[in-house]
Formats: C-alpha cells, sequence, structure tokens
C-alpha cells in the first residue's frame, strides 16, 4: 500500500502538470462516466494531499477525492516534469545525514520505488505512480491508449494522467472534503508541525489500543502505514504491544517529531529510507536495494542490525509487524 510519502509524490506531480490547465476527463473503463462528465472541461486548481488521500480542486468548487488502498495506482504519460530540486533531491537527503553525506546524482532503486526522479525534466516518458513503479517506457502515440481498467483519465494538451484500482474515487463538494480531512489525524507535510505533535500526544495518551496499531491509524496520525510503522517504533526502542496511554510522553512525541523528520526525506527521494549515519557506501546501496535501508521491515529471522537478536514478525490487525524483542522489549 503507498504510505504518505507517495500520495505527496502525486500530489506534487498533479501541481506540476495537471493545475493550471483545463482538463478533458474520461472513465475509459466505465465505472466513473458521471463524475468525468463532472470534470471534463474543468481547470485544475489545486492539489492536496492528506494522509493516503488526495483531494483535486476543480473550478465551480469541484473536487476529486482519490484513495490509491492497496492496489491504485497512477499513470503519467507524455510531459512528465520534474521538479528541478528533485535532481539536487539526493543532494538533500545527504545533508539530513548526521555524517554530512551529500551524493550528488540520483541513485535508483533496483525494484524502481523512486522511478519518478529518473525522468529529465520534462520528457515523453510513463510513469507509474505506486508502491510499485514500474519504471519508464517511451511513449510513441497520442493520446496513448488506455492500458486495463483505467477509472479516470485527466487529459492536458501534452499530459495524461491515467488512474487505476483505487479504493476511493468520488467528488465532493468543499464541505465534504474538510469533512473528510477533519476526520484523519495530523500529517506533518500539511498541518502545523508543533500543534500535530500536541494532537497525536493527546489521542495516542488516551488510547488502550497498542502504540503500533494507534501509529496505523489514519485517524491516529496520518500517512504512516507498515514500513514506517515498524521502523519508527524500532527507531524510538518502542514495543510495539505497549498499550498508547503507557507509552511515555516523550516517546510518544519523539515518535511524532521522527515521523515529521522522515516523511519529508521519502516525499523527496520517493524512498522510505530509516536510516541515519550511513557512510557513502552504505547510503549508496540503501538507496538502491530497499532491503539495505530497513532496521527491521522485511527482516524477520534475520539478526538485528544492532544487537543480533533475530527480527520477529507477527501478524496484527492483518498487516506483518516486524520488531526486535531485545531493542524493543
Ligand atoms: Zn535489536
Amino acid at each position: 500500500m503507498p504510505e504518505g510519502h507517495s500520495v505527496h509524490r502525486i500530489a506534487r506531480q498533479f501541481e506540476r502538470n495537471i493545475v493550471g490547465r483545463t482538463v478533458t476527463a474520461s472513465s475509459p473503463q466505465g465505472r466513473f462516466v458521471e463524475g468525468a462528465a463532472v470534470l471534463d472541461g474543468r481547470e485544475a486548481l489545486e492539489a492536496r494531499a492528506v494522509a493516503k488521500q488526495m483531494f483535486l480542486r476543480f473550478d465551480g468548487d469541484v473536487w476529486l477525492r482519490v484513495h490509491l488502498g492497496m492496489y491504485g495506482a497512477w499513470d503519467f504519460s507524455g510531459d512528465v516534469s520534474v521538479d528541478a530540486t528533485i535532481a539536487s533531491s539526493n543532494g538533500r537527503m545527504g545533508q539530513t545525514n548526521q555524517r554530512g553525506t551529500v551524493v550528488d546524482e540520483a541513485i535508483m532503486d533496483a525494484a524502481g520505488e523512486n522511478s519518478l526522479s529518473s525522468i529529465g525534466a520534462p520528457r515523453r516518458a510513463r510513469v507509474r505512480m505506486s508502491e510499485q513503479t514500474t519504471g519508464l517506457d517511451e511513449q510513441i502515440e497520442w493520446p496513448p491508449p488506455p492500458v486495463g481498467a483505467v477509472r479516470l483519465r485527466l487529459l492536458t494538451d501534452t499530459t495524461c494522467a491515467d488512474l487505476r484500482g483505487p479504493t476511493a474515487c468520488a467528488l465532493q463538494t468543499s464541505d465534504e472534503v474538510q469533512a473528510t480531512i477533519d476526520k484523519l489525524g495530523p500529517d506533518p507535510l500539511v498541518d502545523d508541525v508543533a500543534e500535530g505533535e500536541e494532537r497525536f500526544t493527546a489521542t495516542v495518551k488516551k488510547k488502550p489500543t497498542s502504540i503500533g496499531l494507534l501509529l496505523m491509524d489514519q485517524s491516529v496520525v496520518s500517512g504512516i502505514g507498515n514500513v514506517y510503522r515498524a521502523e519508527l517504533l524500532f527507531r524510538a526502542r518502542q514495543n510495539p504491544h505497549t498499550p498508547g496511554r503507557d507509552v511515555p510522553e516523550e516517546v510518544v512525541r519523539e515518535l511524532w517529531r521522527d515521523w515529521a523528520r522522515l516523511l519529508p526525506i521519502g516525499v523527496e527521494t520517493g524512498q522510505m529510507m530509516t536510516m541515519d549515519d550511513l557512510d557513502p557506501e552504505a547510503y549508496r546501496r540503501a538507496m538502491a536495494h530497499r532491503d539495505d535501508r530497513h532496521w527491521v521491515y522485511h527482516r524477520a529471522g534475520l539478526p538485528c542490525r544492532v544487537c543480533g537478536t533475530t527480527v520477529l514478525m507477527e501478524e496484527a490487525a492483518g498487516r506483518k509487524l516486524y520488531w526486535c524483542p531485545r531493542c524493543q522489549a
């Protein structure tokens, strides 16, 4: 499932290539024909990501709300421009590294997790934005024939965005959007970070639910999925099973601050980089391979990188939870 950083990246892509333009909207698959007819011919005015949802505003107080869920993805094709800062995003990443590592060129992930940043701006390309990015292949026909079940196609003169497999794709008024957002926990890239910390801390300190489940609850905090959950808890050396109200307040606050640190790095690089203090070679390796950039996620049965104890995996609310029983005792 795409975590918060992916959704923020998608919103940024909309800001660059769709916002400010009039769209031709259609539903090649046929399941969003009426909604597409409402959007057709309107100008996109704003793209907002909150938690794992994206809200696209069109003229006339019409909003499109999209939740990708487990299998949804956006494919961009045509002119797909990349923010000038992306080219140096790894340099910026480097500055967040406490050893001061600065890496000039983008390091591509073997699994294509950060494929978007491989595109020079602007160029003709086909980009799939989801957790399972497939990289690029050259685009010839324009507009491209829809492939598979495209719920919604938004087309400008030069860019095509195809939505497949979302959990939610619906039109809303601004009041309805606000009501949706009000139900979501704070998002460090949307809300004031200090206020978000207070809200998050107050909520967690009231709950008997385990902190491992609370971090995944989008009404408690926005954008955290399975990878960030495991990694944040390890970084805090916090047992995932502790009820929220029993987690020391300072640890709760640190979890929020750490999320506020990691999320922008994910948005910039397209990768859920959760390790600090890497030397340049280790940093390069971590950027290129998912298995080299996490503390415990996806490491069941392997020795903990810190203490050597076998990392455990268990099912929690249907999702795999990874943790070190010694470091997070
Ligand atoms: Zn350990």
